[in-house]
């Protein structure tokens, strides 16, 4: 066994077909142990419930190669209660105690030689996710589920530093309000993906969601959360019941309040509020933090003072010792990193 041979460095955030991946089914009222299987075809039924009522949800994290060559992932028991949670919200079956974790360390060590080395930059993305997978017409939760993760490589977020992001304030809405934005389902990716194709038409990276109800408070953006740093350097977060709970951003929390000695306030921000802020980054597992540049509000354009060359100092130190802990260059808390192999 050996590394495979990819140019690492130069990969791109896409799907390549790994050599393994995982699989379990639940039927007749409970989940079997699951395998690693080499078969990377799904095959359903034509009415499976997840082709038609779209009952899907998944996970996001990645594992990679620390300094002293071990193989690890951050926060694997993060992803398994929150994918126990969107499972729940759309009347899934959870999968039983530690089988996530289970699954996640087996297709990894299945996977080791994708696994990009150390200083590459790139990392094993690892999807974990679950459908309904027998056929349902009449509208119900389907009786049968099919839990996957599949692997993939994927290049450095950053290739030649953290440029800031331009987002725009979007007319479309991410989740309602009682909704599921708190959870990680398909669904709300679907009808994200109108909005972020107008959004890039228009010349901006992202778009930033407020609240439906009242269009005045921050939500986040289709993929990742946002914090905003004040005139103290001091962190506040964005709190809403329809925002995503980012591992990422939770973790950032943490560095924030316990490395860096900020203050940390959670709670609803209003958009008017942006321009008291002086940096502001955008949270989840692919990048860590993007620093966002510059919102723009149908026309009215808000640059952050740390301008849009470079990631303003707090977001900066944030990014440096949450990389630095999961690197293993700076101890983190209990249990941040997990090794796998
Ligand atoms: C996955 C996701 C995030 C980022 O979460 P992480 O756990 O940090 O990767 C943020 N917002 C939304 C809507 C997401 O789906």
């Amino acid at each position: 066994m050996a590394k495979k041979d990819i140019d690492w460095a130069n990969l791109g955030f896409g799907y390549m077909s790994t050599d393994y991946r995982f699989v379990a089914n639940y039927k007749d009222g409970k989940w079997d142990e699951g395998k690693i299987t080499t078969d990377d075809k799904v095959v359903l039924n034509e009415c499976a419930g997840v082709l038609q009522y779209s009952q899907s949800c998944f996970e996001g994290l990645k594992a990679y190669t620390t300094e002293d060559g071990k193989i690890v992932c951050f926060r694997p028991d993060l992803n398994a209660k929150r994918m126990h949670d969107s499972a729940v919200r759309l009347e899934m079956p959870p999968l039983p105690e530690g089988m996530f974790e289970r699954a996640v360390d087996e297709v990894v060590k299945a996977n080791i030689d994708w696994v990009p080395p150390y200083g590459s930059g790139a990392t094993l993305y690892i999807r974990p996710y679950m459908f309904g997978s027998n056929a349902v017409i009449g509208v119900k939760p389907a009786d049968e589920y099919q839990f996957r993760i599949l692997v993939t490589p994927v290049g450095p977020y950053f290739k030649g530093g953290a440029k800031p992001v331009r987002l725009k304030v979007s007319d479309f809405d991410r989740a309602a309000p009682h909704g599921t934005g708190h959870i990680k389902a398909g669904l709300n990716y679907a009808m994200s993906l109108h909005a972020i194709v107008t959004a890039h038409k228009e010349g901006y990276d992202e778009n930033l969601y407020l609240d439906p109800a009242t269009r005045t408070y921050i939500e986040e953006t289709g993929g990742a959360n946002l914090i905003f740093v004040d005139k103290n350097g001091d962190l506040v977060i964005p709190k809403s019941d329809s925002i995503l709970p980012s591992i990422t951003r939770r973790s950032l929390t943490t560095v924030g309040e316990k490395y860096l000695g900020c203050k940390v306030t959670e709670r609803p921000v209003k958009f008017e509020e942006i321009k008291d802020f002086q940096e502001c980054g955008l949270c989840g597992t692919a990048a860590v933090i993007s620093p966002v540049g510059s919102i723009n509000d149908h026309g009215k354009e808000f640059v952050f003072p740390a301008g849009m060359e470079k990631m303003g100092p707090v977001t900066q130190k944030l990014y440096d010792t949450l990389t630095g802990i999961q690197n293993g260059h700076i101890e983190g808390p209990e249990g941040w990193v997990h090794v796998i192999a």
